[in-house]
């Protein structure tokens, strides 16, 4: 089976299982402890908060280690919010972030929160799914206590300008929380160039283990306060309390360390892949249609609208579900991974202004660092039989 599915999780790169190993078995201490144990699990516990700090451009006290980036994006926001009350009750985020960002948002709202949806470039834009800043300044009240916008997103690619986002919200002096997990590996992330206050991400998009991920939290101009959502032994300055996952921490940092690296090249790889991807799709199924922004689409030479691996097709007249039964040796998303559990069409594509059942006949393909040409050619015949076969079907 070939896997196309790198916006939904990654394999561990060797190298990172590697770096992890040992801190399974003779260096298992608890970096709470005084002795030599907890002591050498300590040591690499900060050395992996300096490498990780240093590829994002923060200091190592900034970083928080949780869970991953549902925990991370739940503690930024309801951190934040618990703590910033007095300022105000309003939110303002996007209709595409990932439900990891809308559902605490949505329990915020039930209480006495209000939330500001900022609408996207419709379908037929070369910028599809992509946020105007100028919405941002519209939308920031004095009430405001905190934006969140994703850095690029999980089902089309598309990569917002949060430079100027945040350059709109340091004007009006509101926090600036970024959901960067699907970037982190595949753009340059850099915390003060973006000027963001907060900033998850999480190993396992990136060829890091599962069930560990980082928030970077700003700890000068301002000092951003949280309050805790896991509390206990007083863990991570009190932010994120329970003893550290340090095997998946040391993972984590390898996995950024190798995809900082490497990212010219590993960006130039995936984009020959995904073009290659693209290009032999639409030859083969002429009336497919792309989904999200211009392959090519860019801001300026440094800034690309669409992430390297991500390519969104849409087959009219077919059904992702069917495609994915017709073709079980390619993996594949038809929508997000996380609402493809709940057989509703995908919110992302339907705020692209598409209809269900556009959308349910979208496919998503994630590139990734261990595909080959030959994999992708194989993978667009798949796709081409797949689509012939559910349209004779439908006859
Ligand atoms: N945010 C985005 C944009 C994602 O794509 C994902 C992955 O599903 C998450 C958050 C959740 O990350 P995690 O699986 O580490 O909780």
């Amino acid at each position: 089976t070939i896997y196309l599915d790198h916006h939904a999780t990654t394999p561990v790169d060797p190298r990172v299982l590697d770096a992890m190993l040992p801190f399974f078995t003779e260096k298992f201490g608890n970096p709470g402890s005084v002795h030599t144990f907890g002591e050498e699990a300590r040591e690499a516990v900060d050395a992996a908060r300096q490498t990780i700090a240093a590829a994002i451009g923060a200091d190592a006290p900034e970083i928080v280690f949780t869970s991953g980036a549902t925990e991370s994006n739940n503690l930024a926001i309801r951190g934040v919010t618990e703590r910033r009350r007095r300022r105000g009750n309003h939110l303002v985020s996007v209709r595409t972030e990932h439900p990891a960002v809308l559902d605490p948002l949505e329990r915020l709202a039930e209480q006495d929160f209000k939330v500001t949806l900022l609408e996207v470039e419709p379908h037929d834009s070369p910028r599809a799914g992509w946020l105007d800043p100028a919405h941002v300044a519209d939308a920031v009240r004095d009430e405001t206590c905190l934006v969140s916008v994703m850095l690029a997103n999980n089902e089309i690619g598309v990569v917002q300008p949060l430079a100027e986002i945040a350059a709109e919200c340091k004007e009006r002096g509101v926090l600036l929380h970024c959901d960067a997990t699907q970037a982190v590996g595949k753009l340059p992330v850099n915390v003060e160039q973006f000027d963001v206050d907060l900033m998850s991400f999480t190993a396992h998009k990136l060829y890091g283990p599962k069930g560990v991920g980082a928030l970077y939290v700003r700890g000068r101009n301002p000092v951003v306060r949280l309050a805790p959502q896991i509390t206990g032994g007083g863990h991570e300055q009190a932010r994120r309390s329970g003893t550290l996952n340090v095997p998946g921490i040391v993972g984590l940092a390898t996995a950024i360390q190798l995809a900082t690296d490497d990212l010219t090249a590993e960006v130039a790889f995936l984009t020959q892949l995904r073009d290659h991807l693209a290009q032999q799709i639409f030859s083969a199924v002429p009336d497919a249609r792309l989904v999200g922004p211009a392959l090519d689409a860019r801001l300026s030479y440094a800034s690309p609208l669409r992430l390297p691996n991500n390519l969104n097709v849409m087959f009219p007249g077919t059904d992702g579900e069917a495609l994915m039964l017709a073709m079980p040796e390619l993996a594949v998303s038809s929508g997000a991974a996380c609402s493809s559990m709940r057989d509703e069409p995908s919110h992302v594509l339907m705020a692209l202004g598409l209809s269900a059942d556009e959308a349910r006949s979208c496919l998503r393909f994630g590139v990734g660092r261990f595909n080959t040409l030959e994999q992708i050619d194989r993978a667009a015949e798949m796709v081409a039989a797949a689509v012939a076969k559910v349209r004779q079907m439908g006859e």
